[in-house]
Order: C-alpha cells, then sequence, then structure tokens
C-alpha cells in the first residue's frame, strides 16, 4: 500500500497551520488501483487560503497511477476537431494580448497535442513537452518538435514568447517551484498561461452544494486553486495578471493569462 508523502507545511506559502476541508473517496477514478490509498484529505492554508492534498505520490505511486493513462490524452484523431476549436480560442486570446501571432510558444503536458498543433497552424513556432515517450513520439513522427522531459528537466537555448500550462500546474507537487521554472524559460515581456478547475467560481460552488463535485475525488490532482490566489501567486513571482477567461476545456474551468515583468 502506497502512502502520500505529507507536505510540511504550505506548498505555496510554507506556512504550518492548516483546516481540514474534508476527506473524499476515490476508489470511483478511473485510475485508482487497490495498492494506492482510497480516500483523499484535503487541507486549506490559515494564511493564503491555498487547497491541497495532504501529501503527494512518489515515484512508485505515480507509476502505478500512470499505468492505467487515459487514452485520450494521446495524440490522435479523437476529439481532434473538439481540441482544435479549444485550442484556437485559447491561441485568439493570446494574439489579442500580445498584439501580433507568432514567436516561441513552448506547452508543457502537451495532452492530445492539439495546442502545439494549432498553435504552428497560427505562426508561432510551437515545442510540446511532455512526460508520455509514446505521445511525444507520435507528435515528432506528425512533424512537430516534442520532448520528453519534465518542466523541470527541460532546457533550452532560446526563451520563449509564451508558455502555457493547460491542466498541469495542479499535478504540480510544487507549483511555485513549476512557476519559477516557467520563468526562467520565458522572455522579458513573456506571456503565462495557465488553466485549471477555479474553485472560486459559482459552478464550483453549486457542485459542491450537490455533493458533485468530481475535484475533490480528482486523484491526479494535488491542488484545487481559485483564480484570486494563483493570481496573487503570479504577482509573487514577478507576473502581471493580463487576462482572464473561463476554460471550456474542462468543468468550472478557467484560464489565467499573465505577463512576465521583473
Ligand atoms: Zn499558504
Amino acid at each position: 500500500m502506497f502512502q502520500r508523502v505529507a507536505y510540511d507545511n504550505c506548498p505555496l506559502c510554507t506556512h504550518e497551520e492548516v483546516d481540514v476541508v474534508g476527506t473524499f473517496p476515490c476508489r470511483q477514478h478511473a485510475l485508482w488501483r487497490p495498492t494506492l490509498p482510497d480516500t483523499m484529505r484535503w487541507l486549506s492554508c490559515t494564511r493564503c487560503g491555498h487547497v491541497f492534498v495532504d501529501g503527494h505520490f512518489d515515484d512508485e505511486a505515480l507509476a502505478v497511477l500512470f499505468a492505467g493513462a487515459n487514452a485520450h490524452q494521446l495524440p490522435g484523431l479523437a476529439d481532434l476537431d473538439r481540441g482544435r476549436m479549444l485550442s484556437a480560442h485559447i491561441i485568439e486570446r493570446v494574439v489579442r494580448l500580445r498584439g501580433r501571432a507568432g514567436g516561441r510558444w513552448l506547452d508543457v503536458g502537451f495532452g492530445n497535442g492539439t495546442l502545439v498543433t494549432t498553435a504552428v497552424e497560427y505562426g508561432f513556432t510551437a515545442v510540446g513537452v511532455d512526460v508520455r515517450e509514446a505521445a511525444v513520439a507520435q507528435l515528432r513522427a506528425e512533424g512537430y518538435e516534442a520532448h520528453c522531459a519534465t518542466l523541470e528537466t527541460f532546457q533550452s537555448k532560446d526563451a520563449f514568447d509564451v508558455v502555457s500550462l493547460c491542466d498541469v500546474l495542479e499535478h504540480m507537487p510544487f507549483p511555485r517551484l513549476a512557476l519559477t521554472r516557467a520563468k526562467a524559460l520565458l522572455a522579458p515581456g513573456g506571456t503565462l498561461l495557465v488553466t485549471a478547475p477555479n474553485l472560486d467560481c459559482h459552478q464550483w460552488k453549486a457542485l459542491d452544494r450537490a455533493g458533485k463535485n468530481p475535484y475533490w475525488s480528482e486523484l491526479e490532482h494535488l491542488h484545487n486553486f481559485g483564480r484570486a490566489r494563483l493570481e496573487t501567486l503570479l504577482v509573487e513571482l514577478g507576473f502581471a495578471p493580463a487576462w482572464y477567461s473561463v476554460s471550456e476545456r474542462y468543468l468550472a474551468g478557467m484560464e489565467v493569462y499573465a505577463t512576465l515583468v521583473s
């Protein structure tokens, strides 16, 4: 039986005092296996309000979790049309914000690959990074630049004008470190895009009231961000929030766009 590696303190602000939000069952999750814990205990930091699971998985437990990786996350024909449409909306927001298309775009955790392929269609030089070798091989075979790496291990001699983290930050054990790494890859004035579920929105609260909020049982997530805390974190790291939009990708999702200012 795998146990979570407990957080010593808030992964965003290092404060040690927490409230317990609640404990939720996760046996029904598609990736749950009997060697993984069957509940998730969520905490909230009493200083900054950040909401997170009481611990993250080590590499061994993650291997079990990813052994049943979702087929829909591989590049392929399934949902290609929908993925292209969703990506187009994101890319058009970035173009509007930056005043032009083009430049270097890094998509971290590229999933089905449609943000990379659609960004190229719009005139960006797009690069995808993902930890799944099969997904990387497939995107490369289709003629796109893709690397098998994590945000921590990925290296580039040239900076990027846009870095996107679409539904990946809530999976990362230490989001502050991840965003610091994203910042290091960005050119001055570069655009950061983070998408994640938004616990500040009405839909989230309505799902809670109905007892039907799937995110408390989402085995792959470690954090439940709200727009306010995410934007404050970005400001702490030298970004200026520049645009907000509802995410069409997932339930109760948000898109936060920020400009690197310092
Ligand atoms: Zn905190």
